[in-house]
């Protein structure tokens, strides 16, 4: 047998090659992990957590207009300081970085600070020194991709959008994904006059179709304006700002463009054309049920391969992939139906299952369940935000098979619906539970009446 330096050699300290690595070190592998950036990837740096702390962040607007009907008086006009919150996120990161840090050491992973290169079958390159492996697991996930047309140099990526110098007061964002969406609703939150640009004729593709269009009357209430077909044309460079010209003619004067146009897989320079790795159409690496490449000593997890762009697949890609590889049984194929997310708009939208169209196309008969409503915080408030709970059914199994809400927390919410959809449980049995009064949940156990066939 061949006499490796590792067990198993991971490129990238993300969500799955941190979590492939640890989970590997404790079955007693000699595991080592290449990371050139930042530990914790995308998700901790530049993903989920800096979104989800600016999110936060941007609920304060909200909440300080609706404590009024509650009976406080903000004397003074509540000031948003951009420094203060940026700052802040960047301690939080330094602190989440160590975190990481300290559980690859404690698991017995040895980290190596640089850019890895894959340069032969069991082979990869860092720092000019040839370390060999038994496996290599290439966890590099993705990275932004912005559309060249004149001036797109002058926008700026996700990954950018959290640092900036100074906050701007006209804010354009670029794209119809559930990223695009999300900073619509943040910059706007925190205060910006907030302008969403997509070509096409309504955001967040794939998700159901009335929970996209109530969204999208939601967050035109809270004012952020949403430009439908239509595109950038060009940006320019003017006295105190950006011109940007939309392919309809309209020109808008905004502070910074967010170029939210997609992901694609972090594979330059890496090394695995010469190896002649297999990637599918769409660029990711192709990979098995065991997480293969069409080399087999090189493995793939996370957003460079094509499941679901998500963290908890990563985590639950990594786990499978160490049952593989370095576990006593076989794991089942990991389920990749049913996984429940939440896009971090406002309101919230939480969504597990099968879209209403999905749904349609796949069962013979479906019955629809929804609830549009005024939730009892804003009887008080004075805010016109609504709520919408739907669920789908297969009419010949009563199965729940689809989950959806655009409401405060709805993603807390759906997590546990998520729990009840794939343990398969039917519309009796949702029908069956008490509910919790008075929340707003509770409309998901309490929906009687069909609203469509
Ligand atoms: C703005 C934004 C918001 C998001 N919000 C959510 C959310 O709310 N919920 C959710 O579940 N998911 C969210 N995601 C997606 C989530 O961040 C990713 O699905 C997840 O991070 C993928 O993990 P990964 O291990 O595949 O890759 P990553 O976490 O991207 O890690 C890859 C690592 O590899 C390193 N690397 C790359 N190439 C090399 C190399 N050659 N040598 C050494 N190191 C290398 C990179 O520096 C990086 O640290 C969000 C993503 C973005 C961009």
């Amino acid at each position: 047998m061949a006499n490796y330096d590792y067990d198993l050699f991971v490129i990238g300290a993300g969500s799955g090659g941190v979590r492939a690595a640890r989970t590997a070190a404790a079955t007693g592998a000699r595991v080592a992990v290449a990371e050139d950036r930042y530990l914790g990837g995308t998700c901790v740096n530049v993903g989920c957590v800096p979104k989800k702390l600016y999110s936060y962040a941007a609920h304060f607007h909200d909440a300080f207009e609706d404590s009024r009907g509650f009976g406080w008086t903000i004397p003074e006009a509540p000031q948003f300081d951009w420094a203060t919150l940026r700052d802040n996120k960047i301690e939080e990161i330094k602190r989440l970085n160590g975190i990481y840090g300290r559980l690859l050491d404690g698991a017995g992973v040895k980290l190596i600070n640089g850019r890895a290169k894959v340069v032969d079958t069991n082979a990869v390159e860092v720092n000019g020194e040839r370390i060999t492996a038994e496996k290599i697991l290439v966890a590099v996930g993705g990275w932004p991709w912005t559309p060249e047309f004149e001036g797109s140099e002058l926008t700026v990526n996700s990954n950018q959008v959290f640092d900036l110098d100074s906050f701007p007061r006209r804010f354009l964002v670029l794209g119809g994904g559930y990223i695009a969406v999300e900073f619509a609703s943040i910059f706007n939150g925190l205060g910006a006059d907030t302008h969403l640009i997509y070509r096409g004729e309504l955001f967040l593709r794939g998700f159901d179709q009335e929970v996209r269009e109530f969204t999208r009357d939601e967050m035109a209430k809270k004012g952020v304006n949403l430009h439908f077909e239509t595109n950038i044309e060009r940006i320019r460079r003017v006295e105190g700002g950006l011109e940007v010209t939309l392919t309809n003619g309209e020109r808008l004067e905004v502070d910074a463009v967010l170029a939210a146009t997609g992901r694609r897989p972090h594979l330059e320079g890496l090394g695995l054309e010469a190896l002649g790795v297999q990637l599918d159409t769409d660029g990711t690496l192709k990979v098995n049920e065991r997480f293969e490449s069409s080399v087999p000593s090189i493995l793939a997890l996370g957003d460079v391969t094509g499941g679901p762009e998500l963290t908890p697949v990563a985590l639950a890609e990594a786990m499978h992939l160490v049952q593989h590889h370095f576990g006593d049984k076989t794991p089942p194929p990991l389920d990749y139906e049913n996984i429940a997310t939440a896009v971090f708009c406002h309101p919230n939208i939480g969504t597990v299952g099968l879209s209403e169209e999905e749904a349609r196309a796949r069962f013979d008969a479906i019955r629809v369940y929804s609830a549009d409503f005024r939730p009892m915080k804003h009887t008080l408030s004075g805010s016109d935000e609504r709520c919408l709970m739907k669920l789908v059914v297969d009419d010949a199994s009563d199965r729940v098979v689809g989950a959806h809400m655009v409401g405060d927390e709805a993603g807390e919410t759906i997590q546990g619906i998520a729990i009840a959809v794939r343990a398969r449980l039917t519309k009796a049995d949702f029908d069956a539970t008490v509910g919790i009064h008075p929340t707003a949940a509770e409309e998901f156990v309490t929906m009687r009446s069909v609203t469509r066939r």
